[in-house]
């Protein structure tokens, strides 16, 4: 039986047989996983996926893994949760905050990528897996490789937040700090998956990777009732995500499971590294590489692999990109935790803050239903707020010390942060 997926070059349109490979030997651009559709149209229907599994693995006929595959790891099936409060403090009316947050088992959106990737790492008969990582990737290879039985090395810049960096060597995971940015760390890898024939997730198997974004597209649409949102704000760093959230929708379209509609796309980045959100702000066609400078690590690509096509699907889509800075980005985790809850890493503080600014220039109309995409978990990046709050003196266990303490919290002047929000 023919594979129900290939690989596809994305601007010559070569096609490949389903191997570890991500780059077109003709013109030297990037493959992708072309799924066919025809051969989904009977398994991909309502009915099936309400009956499949509750992880992205209800999605498996248009993910590129065999058709006998039994998943490893439940990722996904995050909630997709209204956001009232938030939305009233930015001036929206209806929006819904797709929560990655919480996805298993690494607590970012990443689960979902690996989860694909290494199911073809077995496929191809790979022993040993790696990345190259900004951390949360970093996180899902070491505990999905540990799953799967498989050995991993881990190429990091040495600057990762601690958090991030324990959080892969517990699986056991070999983690090689690098003395460079993402950019230096990815080269390396490109050469060393090369040399040593090892399934790099982001390297050699990125095409199978790439393809696991698409399930955050697919619970959006089946989580709002089959319905596609006006607008969805992704946060960017390679630039994968939110091309295959956009890709996701087509394919629902072509299948007739949603009304066709044009989504906007929306991307953010943080100012310190925004190679896709200016070459949208600019119209330019090609991405000019940046060297990050942010707290927001975890998208601090400074020449992504995916920015092309990222900004294309932005304009296509009429949609538009923002980045902001440091400062706003505490701000807009506190503002998320306080509102709604949640608890999200400096990924989401970029995408929050830039959801509010979206709404503030009106760039996104107030009646919109309006997605944003939360990817990653606060826990993670807790230095990002480190000396924001204050550790006060413990007092006696009396409620008139009680008493003492909240009169004069009471008299406290209200503290004014010049450039943090006011509230
Ligand atoms: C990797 C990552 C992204 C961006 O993903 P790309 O597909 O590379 O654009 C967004 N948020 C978090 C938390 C991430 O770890
Ligand atoms: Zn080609």
């Amino acid at each position: 039986m023919a594979a129900a997926y290939e690989l596809r070059c994305r601007e010559c349109g070569k096609r490949f047989d389903n191997a570890p490979l991500s780059i077109c030997d003709e013109c030297f651009s990037p493959l992708e996983v072309i799924c066919d559709l025809e051969a989904a149209r009977g398994t991909f229907t309502r009915e099936a996926i309400a009956a499949g599994p509750s992880s992205m693995w209800r999605y498996k006929s248009l993910l590129p893994v065999p058709e006998d595959y039994k998943p490893v790891t439940p990722a996904g099936w995050t909630p997709l949760l209204p956001a009232p409060h938030l939305a009233e403090r930015i001036g929206a009316k209806n929006l819904y905050i797709k929560n990655d947050a919480v996805c298993m088992p690494t607590l970012s959106f990443k689960d979902r990528v690996v989860a694909v990737a290494l199911a073809n790492a077995q496929t191809f008969g790979f022993d040993t897996v790696g990345c190259s990582s900004t951390g949360n990737l970093a996180n899902a290879v070491a505990a999905g490789a540990a799953r799967h039985g498989l050995k991993t090395y881990i190429l990091v810049p040495s600057d990762l937040e601690p958090a991030k960096i324990l959080n892969t060597q517990v699986y056991g995971a070999t983690l090689v700090r690098i003395d460079g940015n993402y950019d230096h760390v990815n080269r390396l890898c490109s050469q060393i998956a090369d040399r040593y024939s090892w399934g790099f997730v982001n390297v050699n198997l990125r095409p199978y990777y790439a393809e696991g974004s698409k399930s955050v597209g697919f619970e959006i649409a089946e989580q709002l009732g089959w319905r596609l949102p006006d607008n969805v704000v992704c946060p960017m760093a390679g630039g994968s995500l939110i091309t295959k959230i956009r890709k996701a929708f087509k394919e629902l379209i072509a299948l007739g499971l949603v009304e066709e509609k044009e989504v906007r796309f929306f991307g953010a980045q943080a100012t310190g590294c925004s190679p896709i959100s200016t070459a949208v702000k600019n119209g330019a066609d090609h991405i000019e590489p940046q060297r990050p400078s942010t707290i927001a690590r975890s998208l601090a690509i400074g020449n992504p692999a995916d920015g092309v096509y990222a900004a294309r699907a932005i304009r296509q889509s009429g949609g538009w990109a923002e980045d902001v800075s440091d400062v706003e980005i505490v701000s807009a985790i506190q503002e998320l935790a306080e509102t709604e809850g949640i608890f999200t890493e400096t990924a989401g503080g970029v995408t929050t803050a830039v959801t509010a600014r979206l709404y503030a220039h009106g760039r996104i109309h107030p009646d919109d239903l309006t997605v944003t995409c939360i990817t990653g978990n606060g826990l993670k990046t807790t230095d990002a707020l480190a000396g924001v709050y204050d550790q006060e003196a413990a007092i006696r266990p009396r409620l008139t010390d009680f008493e003492a303490y909240i009169s004069q919290k009471n008299d406290e002047p209200e503290l004014v942060v010049e450039g943090a929000n006011v509230r």
